[in-house]
C-alpha cells in the first residue's frame, strides 16, 4: 500500500530540485519537496504538474525529518538548521546527481574543476552533439540532470558537476571524467579548509576501473599530488601546455596534439574557436574526450573551430571607438580573471570588484602591473581593493553601478585598449548574479 512506499523528501525548489522530485514522482516513490525560500513560478507549475506535494518559505522539519531518504540541491550548507537535524537524526542525504545516476544505463562524461567547467562541457557537447549522437547536457547547466532522466532517452549525458554536487556522490560513475584544475574557490563553504574542497572534487574519479577514464591536467600540482595519495584505478589521459612523458595531449609547435589509440590528431592553434591559454586547455582536454568517442578528425576539427562559446566568459561585446569591450563577469575568482588578464594582447582597463570571499591579490599583480591601463573598483565595498591596489596603480576609480563604471572606463581607455569586466569577486553586492552583472555591462556598452 501507499504508506509502505519511500518517501523522498527533496531540499531545495530549484532546477535541480524540481528535476530530482518529478524523477522521484515518475518512479513512483512518495515526495515532498522543501524550499526555505520561495519558488519560481515556472518551478511551482511543474511541481503541480506533476502533482507534487511541496512548501515554500520555510521548512516543517517533522515532516523533512520523516523522509527515508533526502536529495539535497547543491545550494544548500549542511550547517542550515534543517541540516543539523537531518545529519543528526542520520537521514542518508545524497545529492541530485547520486539520484538521477541510479535511472539512466547512459555513458556519462562528466566535467569538474575550479575553472572552465561550463565552457568544457558545452564544448564536448558541442563535440558529441554535432557528430550526430544522442547527448544531453545538465547538471551545473540548463536543464537538471533529473529532469532529463525523467522526460528524455539519451544514449550519453555531459554533466558540469560543482564541488557541492559531488559531495553527495556515493555509487555514481563517471565513465570519463574530467578534471580542470583545483584553485582555491567556495573555501566560506569548507570551513576555510581547501583540503575538504580538493576531496569534494576528487570524488569525479569515484568508484572509477581501469575501464573508465579519468582526464586531468598534469602541470596542476594539487592534483597530482592527490593522484599519488589516491592511486585510482582509472585509466589516465593527461594534456598539459608542454608534451612529457604519458601526455596524452599537448602542444607543439603552434599545434594542439592528441594521442588516440591508432593515431595522433593534430590542429592549429589558430584554428580555435576559443582564446587564451585556459581555453587551449579546455580544447585540449575536449579532443581527448572526442578521441576516446571515436569521433573522427573531420569532426573534432570542425567542432573545435566553429564552437560559439559560453556568454559571459570572454565575451566580446563591443567594439567602439577604437575600443573593445569584453565581458567576463563570469571571472568570480582571482584564477580566472588570471587567465582572462593573461589573453589580454592589449592595454587593459579592467573592471573589478562585488562581493570578496577572501581573495588574494598578489595572485594578479605582477599581470596587473603589465598590462592595466586602469582598474575601475565596481563594488559595495572596495575597501579590500584599495589596501591592496593603491600606490601600485597609477588610476583607480570607484562605481557604484555598472554604469558608473562603463562610463569611467570609456573615458580612461584609449583607442587599441580593452576595457574588461572580469570581477574576481561574486556579484550579490550589487547584481542578482553574474549573468545580470555581465546582462548590464552589455546594455551599458551597447548605449555608450
Ligand atoms: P566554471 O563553469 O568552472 O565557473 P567557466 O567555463 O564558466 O567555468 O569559465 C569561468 C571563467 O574561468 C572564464 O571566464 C575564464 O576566465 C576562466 N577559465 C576558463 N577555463 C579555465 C581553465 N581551464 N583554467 C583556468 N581558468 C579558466
Amino acid at each position: 500500500m501507499s504508506m509502505s512506499r519511500k518517501l523522498i523528501v527533496v531540499l531545495g525548489g530549484g532546477e535541480s530540485g524540481v528535476g530530482s522530485a518529478i524523477l522521484a514522482q515518475k518512479k513512483g516513490f512518495r515526495v515532498f519537496l522543501s524550499d526555505n525560500g520561495l519558488l519560481k513560478e515556472e518551478h511551482r507549475e511543474s511541481l503541480r504538474r506533476y502533482n507534487i506535494d511541496f512548501e515554500e518559505g520555510g521548512h516543517t522539519e517533522v515532516r523533512v525529518l520523516e523522509a527515508d531518504e533526502i536529495v539535497k540541491s547543491p545550494g544548500i550548507p549542511d550547517t542550515v538548521p534543517v541540516m543539523l537535524e537531518v545529519l543528526n537524526k542520520g537521514v542518508h542525504v545524497i545529492s541530485e546527481i547520486e539520484f538521477a545516476g541510479r535511472y539512466t544505463d547512459a555513458k556519462m562524461i562528466c566535467i569538474t574543476g575550479s575553472n572552465g567547467k561550463t565552457t568544457t562541457a558545452s564544448l564536448i557537447y558541442h563535440i558529441l552533439k554535432s557528430a550526430g549522437l544522442n547527448v544531453g547536457l545538465g547538471g551545473n547547466i540548463g536543464r537538471s540532470f533529473a529532469r532529463q532522466v525523467a522526460e528524455e532517452h539519451f544514449d550519453y549525458y555531459v554533466l558540469e558537476l560543482s564541488s557541492f554536487q559531488l559531495e553527495g556522490v556515493y555509487d555514481f560513475k563517471a565513465d570519463i571524467a574530467v578534471l580542470l584544475n583545483i584553485t582555491p574557490d567556495h573555501l566560506d563553504r569548507y570551513d576555510q579548509n581547501m583540503q575538504l574542497y580538493v576531496d569534494a572534487k576528487m570524488r569525479i574519479i569515484r568508484n572509477q576501473k581501469v575501464e573508465d577514464a579519468f582526464i586531468y591536467w598534469i602541470d596542476d600540482p594539487v592534483v597530482t599530488k592527490e593522484m599519488e595519495k589516491l592511486q585510482p584505478a582509472s585509466t589516465r589521459y593527461p594534456f598539459g601546455e608542454k608534451k612529457r612523458d604519458h601526455t596524452t595531449a599537448y602542444t607543439e609547435n603552434g599545434k594542439l596534439v592528441i594521442h588516440s589509440k591508432e593515431h595522433i590528431f593534430n590542429m592549429e592553434l589558430e584554428l580555435l574557436a576559443l582564446e587564451g591559454m585556459h581555453n587551449v586547455y579546455n580544447s585540449l582536454a575536449s579532443g581527448i574526450v572526442a578521441k576516446l568517442m571515436d569521433i573522427s578528425d573531420e569532426q573534432l576539427r570542425t567542432s573545435l573551430s566553429d564552437f560559439k562559446g559560453v556568454p559571459h566568459r570572454l565575451e566580446k561585446v563591443a567594439t567602439v571607438r577604437g575600443v573593445q569591450y569584453v565581458n567576463d563577469s563570469k571571472a568570480t575568482n582571482v584564477n580566472s580573471c588570471w587567465y582572462a588578464l593573461q589573453s589580454m594582447r592589449t592595454k587593459t582597463v579592467l573592471i573589478l570588484g562585488g562581493t570578496d570571499k577572501g581573495n588574494d591579490y598578489s595572485e594578479i599583480e605582477e599581470l596587473v602591473l603589465s598590462k592595466a591601463r586602469a582598474l575601475i573598483f565596481l563594488g559595495k565595498d572596495n575597501s579590500r581593493l584599495h589596501a591592496f591596489f593603491d600606490g601600485k596603480v597609477e588610476v583607480i576609480s570607484d562605481a557604484g553601478s555598472m554604469n558608473e563604471a562603463v562610463e569611467a572606463a570609456y573615458e580612461l581607455a584609449e583607442r587599441g585598449d580593452t576595457v574588461l569586466l572580469s570581477p574576481c569577486c561574486a556579484s550579490f553586492d550589487l547584481f542578482k548574479n553574474y549573468e545580470d552583472r555581465g546582462d548590464q555591462f552589455r546594455e551599458c556598452v551597447r548605449k555608450l
